[in-house]
């Protein structure tokens, strides 16, 4: 008995002295002890607990629902490593009916039956991919035709995602950017044409650029290259960075053409886990068949007499979006997708809509082309206004609201702007929820004596380029 009770006190006193919940988390050294699991959970939890509720944050692109059996599906494959299609063929096939899916929503010619395609961690590899696909074409046209090939670069638009600068600085492959300006706010196709040269190794039109929601004219750019690439006798391509529209257009707008049906679009990358509603981290990229995709990028791998393409820059990955991205089509269909798009379009034209009504505020863009859109001050209100977009912000966010201000690229820097991304799980009771609490934080600024510090930060810095203000 007394053993026992002194074997209980010495472990309480164990328990005691090394008690976590005692000492702060680990930040620099691994804890020379163990935790026990309930406690390490309570740990790690408290630290990430909810910052901001995910369907109140309007700054992300990426999915923050999935439906229950969706969760279930990816919850339960989440010890599943893609890599190891010699354990789970089934999850190659599976990507691979992933990609063809996506291939024929885009309108691909490739009549294999196994398009050829990439997944990918985000658009961020899907992109690189498609890029280094293009340089290695280029490099090979080059070496065959006796010619230096040591300054490749590509040509898109001041409104580029930053995967696109770690793709020029990772691979050494010139960034030649066309301004994005008030009278063209997204690609204008006959600067970008003006910019090719014989080292051009494509062109990167977007759709649903990330700072405007905008999309550039992806026809209009085909045709200007067309006329440009029989005149100089070269053939730049079309890389197609579609990470939010790839899901959106061939569903809201299926008419209009920026996809394989245009002759010089060769690769399109998209984010499955934005408008394709999967949870983080899933992109795609596609070629236009396989003669577009490099050799030396395309390790094919035999299954049951299909050939699958195992093509990407990591090795391990997450097998659990690919079902949770299979799932969804078989869940919804066409039919599915397009009502979730829609449903993400009339909630993002109403807040346009209302967002445009207010005398304080002019929207960007004349049209929303895809579930986001931004808004900035009306110009004449921003001369007198004591407040910035910033200040809304902050305002926002205390009424747990995620929506960002920011300045937009370059040539268009004097504007601050504030953008609203939709998605899957927002509603009509948030939307008016929001625009209450953005009218009612404009009331109050309204009301304000002095100019906010942020608004004295802007002044200072718009009075050193010679603007004047009113007050
Ligand atoms: C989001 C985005 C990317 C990067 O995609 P990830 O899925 O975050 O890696 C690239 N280009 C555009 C236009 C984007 O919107």
């Amino acid at each position: 008995m007394n053993k026992l009770k002194e074997k209980v006190k010495e472990m309480e006193g164990r328990i005691l002295k090394d008690d976590p919940i005692l000492e702060s988390a680990p930040d620099n050294v691994i804890p020379a002890n163990s935790t026990d699991p309930e406690i390490a959970y309570q740990m790690v939890r408290q630290e990430t607990y909810a910052q901001t509720n995910p369907m109140l944050n309007l700054a992300t692109f990426v999915t923050t629902y999935m439906d229950e059996y969706a969760t279930k599906l990816m919850n339960e494959a989440i010890n599943i490593n893609y890599i190891d299609e010699t354990e789970y063929p089934r999850v190659a096939v599976m990507n691979g009916k992933c990609i063809n899916i996506i291939a024929n929503l885009w309108h691909s010619p490739e009549k294999a039956k196994w398009k050829a395609g990439a997944l990918g961690i985000g658009s961020s590899e899907a992109c690189m991919l498609g890029g280094i696909s293009a340089w290695l074409r280029w490099r090979k046209k080059r070496q065959a035709a006796g010619k230096p090939y040591d300054k490749p670069n590509f040509v898109i638009s001041t409104g580029y995602q930053v995967v696109w600068e770690k793709f020029a600085q990772l691979w050494q492959v010139e960034m030649r950017t066309v301004p994005l300006s008030d009278e063209h706010i997204t690609l204008d196709p006959q600067k970008a044409v003006e910019m090719c040269d014989e080292n051009t190794i494509c062109i990167v039109p977007i759709q649903g650029v990330t700072w405007t929601g905008l999309n550039d004219d992806v026809d209009a750019l085909n045709q200007a290259l067309d006329i440009y690439n029989t005149r100089t006798g070269y053939d730049i391509p079309i890389h197609v960075d579609a990470a939010s529209g790839g899901f959106i257009l061939p569903f809201i707008a299926p008419h209009v053409k920026w996809d394989f049906r245009l002759k010089w679009v060769v690769s399109i990358s998209t984010s499955g886990h934005k408008y394709g509603l999967v949870y983080p981290g899933l992109g795609w990229v596609v070629w236009r068949d396989k003669s577009f995709l490099p050799e030396e990028m395309n390790f094919s791998v035999n299954y049951l007499g299909s050939e699958i393409y195992q093509v990407g820059l990591n090795f391990s990955r997450p097998a659990a979006q690919i079902l949770g991205q299979y799932y969804n089509f078989i869940r919804l269909g066409f039919e599915g997708y397009k009502k979730v798009q829609k449903e993400s379009m009339a909630l993002a034209k109403y807040l346009w809509d209302e967002i445009g009504k207010m005398p304080q505020f002019k929207n960007y863009a004349k049209e929303v082309v895809n579930p986001l859109f931004i808004w900035h001050m009306d110009p004449e209100y921003n001369k007198t206004a004591k407040w910035t977009l910033y200040d809304l912000q902050n305002s926002l966010q205390q009424s747990g609201w995620m929506v960002p201000a920011y300045t937009l690229p370059n040539n268009l820097t004097d504007t601050i702007v504030m953008r609203i991304v939709i998605k899957q799980g927002f509603t009509k009771d948030l939307a008016d929820m929001l625009i209450n609490d953005i009218r009612n934080a404009v009331e109050g600024f309204e009301k304000l004596e002095y100019p906010t510090q942020t608004r004295l930060a802007y002044e200072r810095e718009e009075r050193q380029k010679g603007r004047v203000f009113t007050h």
